[in-house]
């Protein structure tokens, strides 16, 4: 599973981190551990990893911060961040997804799943967003042509509004992919268009009634947003 890339794990509990590199380097990942901040980024400095866990409760420099920082620099604006938080940090979470992490765990989490979050975001692309205006999504039942702005569930064209079709683009281009709510208002309308959390829920509510048994594909994230399943 490893394929000889290397994951940094940042964590200042000595179990969780403990635990991490046992079962990281058991599946083939070479791991390396930081518990603080400092630490952490001086590693990266030192030698890329392929991945990051990243703690967000941390001493010192928080995981917020790291984010912030990494993206804002070009080597590491695309490393891949999996967020580790505690329950309750469903406001960091929202914040550190919106900085560009790329997916988040909370604390206890298995290690199973784990494992399979960090495979599906060292498998994604984060160019996605050039993408083919020609280009049909396909999942299951569900077609979504992009160019031609048309939705068609078992064959038969669903109705949607303009900004429908957008909130639907922007979580199927992105399928297992946590998107806030103010991520989906961006994607839909650009920075400056001011919508609050409300009017992306009404939107979804929408949605999910028009595409009836496709609707499914959408999945409410509670406390952060929403995703767009990769299987039903
Ligand atoms: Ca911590």
């Amino acid at each position: 599973m490893g394929e000889n890339k290397t994951i940094l794990v940042v964590e200042d509990e000595e179990d969780i981190l403990a635990l991490l590199h046992f079962n990281l380097l058991k599946v083939g990942y070479q791991v390396e551990c930081a518990s603080d901040g400092e630490e952490g980024l001086q590693k990266i400095k030192e030698n890329q990893p392929d991945l990051l866990l990243l703690d967000l409760m941390l001493p010192g420099i928080g995981g917020l911060d790291i984010c912030r920082q990494l993206r804002a620099k070009e080597q590491t604006a695309k490393l891949p961040i999996i967020m580790l938080t505690a329950r309750g940090e469903e406001a960091d979470v929202v914040k550190g997804l919106e900085l560009g992490a790329d997916d988040y765990m909370t604390k206890p989490f298995s290690i199973k799943i784990l494992l399979a979050r960090i495979q599906t975001v060292l498998r994604r692309n984060r160019d996605v967003d050039n993408f083919d205006q020609n280009e049909v999504i396909v999942f299951g039942e569900l077609q979504i042509h992009l160019g031609r702005n048309i939705v068609k569930v078992s064959g038969d064209i669903v109705e949607l509004t303009y900004t429908e079709f957008r909130v639907l683009v922007a979580l199927a281009h992105r399928p297992g992919w946590v998107l806030t709510r103010y991520q989906i208002v961006n994607a839909v309308r650009g920075e400056d268009y001011a919508v609050t959390d409300r009017a992306v829920d009404v939107q979804i509510a929408g949605l999910r009634k028009k595409l009836g048994g496709c609707g499914a594909y959408i999945e409410t994230v509670r406390g952060v947003g929403y995703r767009f399943r990769e299987t039903l």
